[in-house]
């Protein structure tokens, strides 16, 4: 074993980021430990990390541990239980280790070192002697799994790297151990991940006879990590044998193997469709991808190779300029849990995985240190405030997995999920974004993310001290206060000045300002404006002799400002959203009255009233006036606010309805929100399934089938079997002629009913049974209307009722209902 000399290593790996060739002035990060967060946004959710999630997340990675407990039991030959046939749940338990170790990084804490070294010590018995570390192959219980195809393990360890997720689990183990060693010079962690890393390049570079017949894997995983680990393990080991084996991953993925099939198979999903030169755009499992784009930033930064860089800005230029949603969010689409075509950017159906936007976090940051350029902090400001923490609850022990713009109320975070990825990386990102804040050359200082706090930068002509203080992202003001130990110390100081405080919210094509709300930002140098500061690639540059205390004010003025996207988007064709500052906001059913998607936004407000919320909403700015309009279901429309929030709180105060692109006129309202027909009062049903809508019945949508779930619809559901009404109530006594029905079935817990029959009523009569035309009779038909007309000539009723008898284990729904008048 080789650490004797880790803590001297140690100190030159943290700061060791070479650039791509020739530029000398390459940015370094100040590491989030080093800065001290004296604010209450990020604090808080500090505490609330150790308190709550961090305790939580162990809590409910029990599971994981518990197979490695089983392995090491099977290799003592210790009786037990087997390990399941998870292939990834060790991988969430090493994410939560890695979160642990960083908030004792910031604050060592005896009772959970002890906790961390106890389960080292399981994962160490459950390690093979050689290295190889995956229950389910060393205890043989994936041959309860599904072997082959798909989503399986293969019947021999490393035979189907492309889903097994052998190299994804410890890959985030390494990323534990190196946490863990940097918070507390343990090697215990860090022992197990060189041992498993070693043995990996055996048996994937050199031929192992253990493994594949001897012959080299030389195969990229399918789910990308130990990439990005690796070069990790390389920063924290010094030894370059880790950077070699990344920089290998990164170039054998799709070249010594592409899956060929759909779906999680197809070469696209793990980005194997070409080498990862030659990509251009941003395809397949998101998650994958943005760790891929992560690890090639790194192995591009690390290794002086220039030749990843062309193809990470194309890359890049395809997700904000095609598949990234508003909130920044990445992997638009269900099914692959990525991305989906160009601009095909759903609202209610957007998957946006919090892990995606974790990624997107991780790639824009390693980005922004290789080209000094500020939209990619932009964009990762953008992901981190808005999709990123809503990814769990202002709690910090409830989740998102998937992260839409819209609900119709039936959403709600989870405690935790079977595939807990999404929890696990947030236990592990909150705690480094104070790693995000600070970078610097050997000559000049980079703030990048405003947040009150302080730190120490180490410039090469003498440290510099830097305070600041705001309520970002809700204050517009940040004072910094610059504390060279020089006097006279001659320096840049670059502060990054937002995209969105000019002509749109987020670098990219995709969406951009349509109001004159903006209003000019500032800078003032104890207490001197600086006339006609300059950008350059997304940085204010203040150069100047600095002394103590010297004090710079950034004013960032936060205007509501309203946002389209490009027609390309057509999900949000004459649709508008709200920012302010760096947030997205939206509206939650619980603030506002009637229905949200009865709302429209067609006037520029402004001044709309900002104030802080209650509660649970403390401390956090709310929109409490937004000027609209509403359109009821008469069809009439009045003036109506909007009361509005940061998309990241929402779903704090209950399941509600939520929006976050509004129609922006009276006719997209009339195409999405069922108006009552002139000679209607009102509508009424027996029982209508909580996400449906009565009124839909009389929408005038022409349904595709029986089955046409992209239009709204009325059902009884769940209740099955009984009988079920609808009642029509006209305003003045009509005359009707006929009337047609369209059946909603979708062939399980909505079906045809058994029968149906029409009743009607004059006046307070009963009602009575409607006069059937000789020749009609009720028929129960698929995908078409269901027509019956009224006998005699003048018919004129009040009132009109359908009855429907359910199937025995089913119910009935109606997609349509025309009634003819005279
Ligand atoms: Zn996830």
């Amino acid at each position: 074993m080789k650490y004797n000399c880790f803590f001297a290593i140690l100190c030159c790996a943290i700061t060791l980021f070479p650039l791509y060739g020739g530029e000398k002035e390459h940015l370094v990060p100040i590491s989030f430990d080093q800065v001290s967060l004296t604010d209450h946004f990020w604090s808080n959710r500090m505490r609330i990390q150790k308190e709550v999630l961090v305790p939580v997340a162990f809590e409910r990675t029990e599971v994981g541990l518990e197979d490695l407990r089983r392995t090491g039991n099977y290799l003592k030959g210790i009786q037990d239980e087997i390990a399941s046939t998870s292939r990834f749940n060790t991988s969430d338990l090493y994410k939560v280790l890695e979160g642990a170790a960083y908030l004792l990084k910031m604050e060592r804490d005896v009772n959970l070192e002890n906790q961390i070294d106890a389960i080292a010590k399981i994962i160490s018995d459950a390690q093979e002697i050689d290295g190889y570390l995956y229950p389910a192959h060393t205890t043989g219980s994936y041959k309860d799994a599904e072997l082959w195809g798909g989503a399986g393990m293969g019947d021999k360890p490393y035979s189907w790297v492309v889903h097994s997720h052998e190299l994804y689990n410890v890959g985030h183990l390494y990323e534990a151990a190196v946490a863990y060693y940097q918070a507390t010079g343990k090697k215990n962690l860090l022992a197990i991940a060189e041992k498993s890393a070693q043995h990996i390049n055996k048996v994937f570079f050199e031929g192992d006879k253990n493994y594949n017949e001897g012959v080299p894997v030389n195969q990229a995983p399918g789910h990308q990590e130990i990439e990005l680990a690796l070069v990790k393990l390389y920063r924290a080991t010094n030894n370059p044998l880790y950077l070699t084996m990344a920089k290998r991953f990164v170039d054998i993925r799709g070249v010594t193997y592409t899956p060929t099939g759909d779906g999680v198979m197809s070469p696209e999903y793990a980005q194997q469709h070409v080498p990862v030169r030659e990509q251009k755009e941003a395809v397949g499992h998101s998650v994958r991808a943005t760790y891929l784009y992560s690890a090639m930033a790194d192995v591009g930064a690390l290794t002086e190779d220039s030749t990843l860089l062309p193809a990470l800005k194309k890359i890049w230029g395809d997700i904000v300029n095609t598949r990234m949603h508003i909130t920044g969010g990445l992997g638009a689409i269900h099914g692959i849990e990525g991305f989906g075509p160009q601009y095909e950017l759903p609202n209610k159906e957007a998957y946006n995985e919090t892990c995606a936007a974790v990624g997107n976090v991780f790639f824009n940051h390693r980005m922004f240190l290789l080209e000094k350029d500020g939209k990619y902090m932009d964009v990762a400001e953008v992901a981190l405030f808005n999709n990123v923490l809503a990814g769990v609850n202002l709690e910090g022990n409830k989740f998102f997995y998937v992260n839409p713009l819209e609900s119709v109320g039936n959403v709600d975070r989870s405690h935790w999920f079977g595939t807990a990825c999404c929890p696990t990386n947030l236990a592990r990102l909150i705690p480094q974004v104070s790693g995000l804040m600070y970078s610097h050359t050997e000559k000049d200082i980079y703030v990048s993310l405003y947040t009150s706090s302080q730190t120490n930068i180490p410039l090469k002509k003498g440290d510099v001290q830097i305070t600041q203080k705001t309520n970002y992202p809700f204050d517009e003001s940040i004072y910094l206060s610059v504390n060279p130990k020089k006097n006279n110390q001659k320096f840049s100081l670059n502060l990054r000045i937002p995209t969105w405080t000019e002509n749109q919210f987020v670098p990219g094509e995709l969406y951009h300002y349509i109001d004159n709300n903006k209003k000019e930002w500032s800078i003032s140098i104890n207490g001197e404006f600086v006339d006609n500061p300059t950008v350059e690639k997304g940085f204010v540059s203040i150069h100047r002799k600095w002394k103590e205390g010297d004090k710079v004010v950034l004013h960032l003025p936060m205007p509501v400002r309203y946002n389209h996207a490009i027609k390309k988007v057509e999900a949000n064709i004459n649709r508008v959203a709200i920012t302010k500052g760096p947030l997205v906001y939206c509206a939650e059913g619980v603030d506002n009255e009637g229905e949200l998607r009865r709302y429209y936004i067609d006037e520029i407000d402004k001044t709309p009233l900002i104030k802080k919320g209650d509660n649970m909403l403390e401390n956090i700015d709310i929109i409490s006036n937004l000027s609209a309009h509403y359109l009821d279901e008469n069809g009439e429309a009045t003036f109506r606010s909007i009361a509005m929030l940061p998309y990241y709180a929402w779903n704090n105060r209950g399941v509600s309805t939520m929006n976050v692109w509004f129609a922006e006129n009276e006719e997209l309202v009339r195409l999405t929100a069922p108006i009552m027909p002139l000679a209607l009062k009102s509508i009424r049903a027996s029982y209508t399934h909580e996400y449906d809508d009565v009124l839909a019945v009389v929408s005038g949508n022409y349904p595709k089938s029986s089955f046409d779930t992209t239009i709204p619809r009325w059902t009884a559901y769940p209740k099955l079997g009984g009988t079920e009404t609808v009642d029509f109530m006209f305003k003045e006594q009509t005359p009707v002629k006929s009337v047609a029905i369209y059946w909603y079935d979708d062939n399980g817990g909505v079906q045809l009913p058994v029968s149906w029959n029409l009743e009607y009523k004059i006046g307070d009569s009963e009602w009575l049974d409607f006069p059937l035309y000789t020749t009609d009779y009720y028929t129960i038909l698929k995908d078409q209307f269901n027509l019956v007309h009224s006998a005699g000539e003048d018919f004129v009723i009040d009132a009109l009722r359908i009855n429907m008898k359910s199937k025995q284990n089913s119910s009935v729904g109606v997609l349509q209902v025309q009634i003819e008048v005279d």
